[in-house]
């Protein structure tokens, strides 16, 4: 079979690997001049660094085979990873069972019910239920109306903007749930992972695979079109010329399949569209100080302008950046927010206020040097009972399949779902013939 796989994020790019196993003749089509997408990076020196802050867990088994396979486990750190909670004008920890006990933002009997709830949705092996109840009601009935104000309502707000209390509990279970495993000593501490060096070299070594496995990688190609003939895919049209295939893999956000998609039946349209994304912004400064003193701080405090803070440094040690520290500031957006059109300078001094009230002693000049990145489709807006509103994976268009984050649901969209995303759709159409 000859494929066409469109967007080379981590989901085409696992697409491309499982189908290249299989035999078949693959081309990569990725609109920026460098694949990776979301988990793409760029050079702080001559370190590559994610231009959106990532880590692995010890779960990500998916992420861990593939680093494994391209020969880069010996690059592979694990690091605890403190997190903190910005709320009433002081940083309180909040990543350990004992942080929680002494997390003064609630009661104490708020805290042991959280711990509870939290316990529980580790524990439940069936999440059905959690797609017909938001997180609103889930956690008032669980740990009471307060602890969800504090801790839960700041984080949904962050993330899905004024849809936040439409989010389906199993969307908190998809975080916690596989994710209990991340721990060590007993569950008291997380570690999260990293490549030295940064992910951009497990995307260069599948890139690289790509290539030796016979396929063809055609990066800064936008896809304009997937053409059908008699209802089935005839090939894609890019850079300006058509090119034939039988199957049309693609991996790009909804809207932007809907753009080259060929006719589809109304109904099949309708539902993609009304799936909604929200859009990221994060701004990278490069400084000569520590600004916070966690690496992943959430904010609970309306006076804070930013969704929150990640200080790399703070997980990987600022040696390995010329002593810089890079610190992570990002807001998740609708599209009509002003901070989603902010060039890097504004976005900065829009945020520079609250800077000061997580760290008094912060001063403009610590900050050497800003990157801001955007991506409209930062991540699917899931809502109540999205569990029979997502997508399949096969179009009324023979040979057109759509493969991305909408399909993830309830987990989270990080890079091992994508590429176990990706291996399960070829697994599931190709069977398990890997050679
Ligand atoms: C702020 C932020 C923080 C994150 N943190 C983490 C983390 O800590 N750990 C983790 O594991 N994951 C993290 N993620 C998630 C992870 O980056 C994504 O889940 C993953 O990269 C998505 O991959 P994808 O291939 O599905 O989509 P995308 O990355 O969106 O890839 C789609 C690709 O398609 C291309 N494209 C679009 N249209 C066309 C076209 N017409 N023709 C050709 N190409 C096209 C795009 O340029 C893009 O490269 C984070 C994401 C964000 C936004």
């Amino acid at each position: 079979m000859r494929a066409a796989v469109i967007g080379g994020g981590i989901t085409g790019l696992s697409v491309a690997r499982e189908l290249l196993a299989r035999g078949h003749e693959v081309t990569l089509f990725e609109r920026d001049a460098r694949a990776g997408g979301l988990a793409g990076s760029f050079r702080v020196g001559d370190v590559w660094v994610e231009r959106f802050y990532h880590h692995i867990f010890k779960t990500d088994g998916a992420v861990l085979d593939w680093i494994g396979d391209l020969g880069l486990a010996g690059r592979l750190v694990w690091r605890p990873s403190p997190v903190g909670f910005f709320h009433g004008g002081g940083v309180h920890r909040f990543g350990t069972p004992l942080d929680l006990l002494r997390f003064r933002p609630l009661r104490p009997m708020e805290r042991v019910r959280m711990g509870l709830a939290i316990l529980r949705l580790q524990r439940m092996e069936d999440w059905s239920a959690l797609d017909r109840v938001t997180c609103g009601e889930w956690f008032s009935r669980h740990v009471g109306a307060n602890a969800y104000r504090v801790v839960w309502e700041p984080l949904l707000r962050l993330k899905f903007g004024g849809s936040y209390d439409r989010i389906p509990a199993a969307w908190i279970w998809g975080r916690i749930h596989p994710r209990a495993r991340s721990r060590s000593r007993g569950g008291m501490r997380e570690e999260l992972g990293y490549l030295d060096g940064g992910f951009e070299r497990m995307i260069e070594r599948l890139k690289e695979e790509i290539v030796a496995r016979g396929g063809v990688l055609r990066e800064g190609v936008p896809v304009t079109g997937v053409i059908a003939e008699g209802g089935a895919v005839r090939g894609v049209l890019a850079g300006g010329t058509e090119a034939a295939f039988d199957a049309a893999v693609c991996t790009v956000p909804i809207p932007e399949f809907l753009k080259i998609a060929p006719p589809l039946p109304g109904a099949d349209r309708a539902r993609l569209e009304g799936i909604d994304y929200q859009a990221v912004v994060c701004l990278v400064m490069e400084c000569r100080e520590s600004i916070s003193p966690v690496y992943w701080l959430n904010v609970s405090d309306p006076r804070i302008t930013f969704g929150g803070l990640i200080e790399h440094t703070n997980f990987i040690p600022p040696e390995r950046y010329g002593g810089r520290r890079i610190v992570y500031l990002f807001n998740y957006v609708d599209a009509d927010d002003p901070l989603w059109r902010m060039d890097a300078d504004s976005y900065f001094r829009a945020h520079e206020a609250s800077l000061r009230l997580v760290n008094p002693a912060f001063r403009r000049e610590w900050v050497e040097r800003t990157h801001l990145f955007r991506a409209r489709h930062g991540t699917v807006v899931y809502t109540l009972g999205y569990r029979d509103r997502m997508p399949p994976f096969e179009t009324a268009v023979r040979g057109l399949s759509l493969v991305n984050t909408s399909q993830i649901y309830p987990y989270d969209r990080n890079m091992n779902n994508c590429a176990a995303l990706g291996r399960r759709f070829v697994e599931e159409r190709m069977g398990e013939g890997r050679r």
